[in-house]
Parts: C-alpha cells; structure tokens; sequence
C-alpha cells in the first residue's frame, strides 16, 4: 500500500530569528517522519540584506541536497508607503499582509497536486490564518521565542486592561508608557514571579502605536490555531509550559532546541576565510578562557557604549571575541558592517589588545560557541542565541537591548538561575552601560557563580536528551505528527 504522503506549509516574519528555526524545524520534521515534506513561502524585504542572503543560499542548497523541503519565493509586492507605518514592525506587518493573494495562489496550487496537511504561520504572520481557513487547511503556529513569551502575548489583552489603568502616558522622548505606581507589577501566568514593568518589550511600552497594535492582533489570532510548536523544551521551562496546558487555549508542543548547528557559515558574505581566522585564533587561546560578546542579528550599540565596552573588558583583563556592527542608517534596514571600526574605539585600543582579543563583525555564532575556548557568552538574550548557548553549555550574561529579549534576561536570570545579569531592562536610549558595570558583570560571569554553571551544564545535557528517542521533545513531535496525520486521515476535504 502506498504510504500517505503530507505537504506541510511555513510563512515566517522575515527576520533571522523567526525564519532560520522555522526553517529547521521544516527539515526535522521531515527527517522525524518520512511521509512529510515542507514547503516554505518566503517573503523578501529588500532592505533586509542579510535575511535576503540567507534565504537565497536556501534555494540553492535545496536543489543540492536530498533534502524534502523546498522554498517557493513570493513575487514581490509593494511596500508600505512612510504614511502608513509608524514603526519597523507596524511596516512589517503591514508588508506580509500585502503577500495575502500570493500565498493563497501558491498553497492553492500545491493543494492541487499534493495534500497540503497543514499552515504553520509564525508569530506575526497570523493574517495568513485567513487563507487557512478559505482553503480549509488546519492551521498551526510555530513559534521560535520562549513558551514564557507565549504566555505573555496570550495574556496581553487582560494586561492592557491593566495598562490602561495602572499607567500613564511618559512625558520623555521614549514615548513609553510609565506606571504610575513605581511599586507596581505585573503578573502574567507563564512567570512565577511578578514581572516588573521595565522587563516589557518597546513596542508594548509604546501604546498607542502601531507596533503595539500589532502584539494585540497577532495575540489575538493565536488562539484560533490548532497547536502551537514552541522551539524550547519541558526540562527548561517547566513552569511555563505546565501553565500554557488550560482550557481554552490551543495544545502546546515543545519540541526543541531546533537549531542550525551549521550556522551562517553557509551564506553570510563574510566568507569562511575571515571566520576561520577567528577560529584560528580561538584554537589558539587555552580552553575556557574567553568572553564571547555578541547582541544578535539586529543588534548594534552606539559610540559611547561601545567605548564603555572597549574600557571595561580591557580593566578586566579577559580574553574576548567582540562582535561590533554599525547601527542601522533608517528605520527598516538592518546593522551593518563597520569599515573601520578603529574610529569608533578608544584610541590605541586595538593595539593594546592585540593578542588578547579579537573585535570583527558578523559572526558564526553556533560555531564559536561550540569551541572549546569559550567561557561565558555576553548576549542580547534573543532566543535563538539562549538555545544556543544552553546546547553548548555557555553561561550568559544578560544585556538585552530590543524584542522580548528583557523578559528572556529576567527568565533566565530570576526564574531559571541560568545566567548572571549585566542589565536585565536595558534597551536602545537606556543609560549607558559604564565600564565598571560591565567588569563587574564579566567577573560574575566569568569567574563567579558557580551554582549558575553547574546548572547551564545540567541544563546542555537535558537540551540534548530532549531531541533523543523518548525524550520529552521528541515526544512532542511524535503527538504534533499523530494529531495532524489523524485529522488528515479523518477529512474528507479535497483541495
Ligand atoms: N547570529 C550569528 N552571528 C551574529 C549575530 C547573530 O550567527 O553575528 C545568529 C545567532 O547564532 C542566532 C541568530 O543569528 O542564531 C539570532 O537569533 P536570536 O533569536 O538570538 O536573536 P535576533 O537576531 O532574532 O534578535
């Protein structure tokens, strides 16, 4: 008997973070269950260089390899006009919106020669649900940042209730909403402890704009999916899992760490010779010795902070990788790379340092996190990079500048005891980091907090006994794949 064969369907926000594990949780599947291949709709915004790299060397390693997932790019679509937009994810959204007819054509046309099993969209993709639920596919979120940011957005709309009336509008520049009860704080399910006003993310601070507008819809329209796959697993956040299984809600199905072990060394223009002379180097440092600094795909730092950086790693004395991008020129683009980034530098800086570390620009994360040199990981929390660091047993400490990345800080810090704080509330236009702070924080990191090591080891081992046969990802997996081949065996639709 011929075996059933599904086609499940990904639209992800196109950012690095939400599609490169999007893109990986397309391949496990397909590697956990034959029956399935994958197809991914990829938006591109042409501003977005380093996303548009990624998802061309996507294409072509598909055609190269004996993978079963394939990637169809969406004719591209006019962008937002200034008028209508007022932050870099009110355009977003409004952008993925406008692919709405080419995503309909394309799953309509796959759903004629295949059966199309499932619409997995992402965290700001929900719109998408309206196409799902024309065609009659099952609809299902994946979502690539924790189970305790899950919580949060599911619990955004009670908590504006609360903003409405516990906050009031900030006369400084920020924009952002303040409470008006210093001692005020907020509890949401998914945090066993009460979250302090300052852990919320820029766009929720700033309440009347169309970033926030977009948190509340996408929020809303989670609760019509049929399953929600989180990239995290039980062993690590255990509390936020158990409190997302109530009524009411959709199934949650943690099935990480999904990473891609490979990391930018595929794509990213920054060829395999620059970053195997970072290698190089680390091979050549002694093992456990170096602070790894790096604030994401997005994240860059101004002057002044990057020389309070500059002054407090060399007190500190430490070994260091630093990775410096140059802040993005307008509100859409993304950092990118410094020609010359001696002049942003304390002068002589990188000759007093020669030797003892290295500043470059991008760089293979996941590739240098693995090397055994590596000690302790100065990050922007994003959620990739925290699963990254907990695989290979890397201590973080907390410097999250933008996103949900100061919830990430707080949990990690305050709820799971896995990394050591520089600032848990930091974010573009913060007070600036100073050099003593950031000493402080690296000899925490680096030399204290024992308890907080011995867990992160604890912890890189359960990541890897997730994904094991019978591990509690794993089983994850195998109950998404059972819910959605039994709804596929029980329907009579024809697409
Ligand atoms: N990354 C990298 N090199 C860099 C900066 C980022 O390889 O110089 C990768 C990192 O390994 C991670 C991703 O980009 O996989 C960033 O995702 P994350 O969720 O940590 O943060 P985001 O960039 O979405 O804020």
């Amino acid at each position: 008997m011929a075996m059933d064969k599904y086609e499940a369907v990904f639209i992800s926000t196109p950012t690095i973070g939400n599609l490169v594990p999007t893109v990986e949780f397309a391949h496990h599947l397909t590697r956990h269950d034959p029956r399935f291949s994958a197809t991914l709709l990829i938006i591109t915004v042409p501003e977005r260089t380093i996303v548009n790299l990624y998802t061309k060397s996507l294409a072509t390693a598909a055609s190269h390899s004996q993978s079963h997932v394939n990637f169809i790019h969406l004719p591209t679509v006019q962008p937002p006009t200034p008028d209508q937009y007022q932050s870099s994810l009110g355009y977003t959204s409004l952008f993925i919106d406008k692919h709405k007819p080419h995503v309909k054509h394309a799953i309509s046309t796959l759903a004629s020669t295949t059966s199309v099993a499932a619409l997995f969209v992402d965290m700001f993709t929900t719109s998408m649900i309206d196409i799902a639920q024309d065609l009659g596919i099952p609809c299902y979120l994946f979502f690539a940042s924790p189970a305790s940011f899950l919580g949060f957005m599911f619990h955004l709309p009670a908590l504006d209730t609360q903003l409405a009336v516990a906050f009031v509008d900030s006369d400084s520049h920020s924009g952002f909403i303040v409470p008006k009860d210093s001692a005020v704080e907020l509890i949401v399910p998914t945090f066993s402890k009460p979250l302090p006003p300052s852990m919320l993310p820029s766009h929720v601070l700033k309440r009347n704009k169309d970033g926030y507008f977009c948190f509340l819809e996408n929020a809303r329209r989670y609760t019509e999916t049929i399953g929600i796959v989180v990239n995290t697993f039980l062993e690590l956040e255990p509390h936020a899992i158990e409190s997302l299984s109530i009524s009411g809600l959709p199934p949650v199905y943690p099935v990480g760490p999904i990473l891609d072990h490979a990391g930018a060394s595929r794509w990213h223009p920054d060829g395999a010779q620059q970053q195997d002379s970072i290698m190089e180097w680390l091979d050549q440092q002694p093992p456990s010795s170096v602070v790894f600094l790096c604030f994401g795909s997005m994240g860059s730092l101004e002057g002044p902070q990057l020389r309070e950086i500059a002054i407090g790693l060399e007190r500190s004395g430490y070994r260091f990788l630093w990775s410096i991008r140059e802040p993005r020129k307008g509100k859409l683009d993304l950092p990118g790379e410094y020609t010359n980034v001696e002049a942003v530098l304390p002068a002589g800086f990188l000759d007093r340092t020669a030797g003892l570390g290295i500043v470059c620009g991008w760089v293979q994360q996941v590739r240098v996190l693995s090397h055994q040199a590596i000690r302790g990981f100065v990050s922007h929390c994003g959620w990739n990079s925290i699963l990254e660091s907990v695989w290979h047993g890397v201590p973080i400490a907390t410097w999250p500048v933008y996103a949900e990345q100061q919830m990430n800080a707080f949990e990690l810090v305050k709820e799971l005891g896995l990394g050591v704080e520089i600032r848990l509330d930091y974010r573009e236009g913060s007070d600036l980091v100073v050099a003593e702070e950031l000493e402080r924080g690296l000899r925490r990191l680096m030399d204290g907090e024992d308890e907080v090591k011995a867990k992160v080891r604890e912890m890189k081992s359960k990541s890897r006994m997730a994904l094991m046969e019978n591990g509690s990802s794993y089983k994850s997996l195998t109950s998404l794949i059972q819910e959605i081949s039994s709804r596929m065996q029980g329907s009579e639709v024809k697409y």
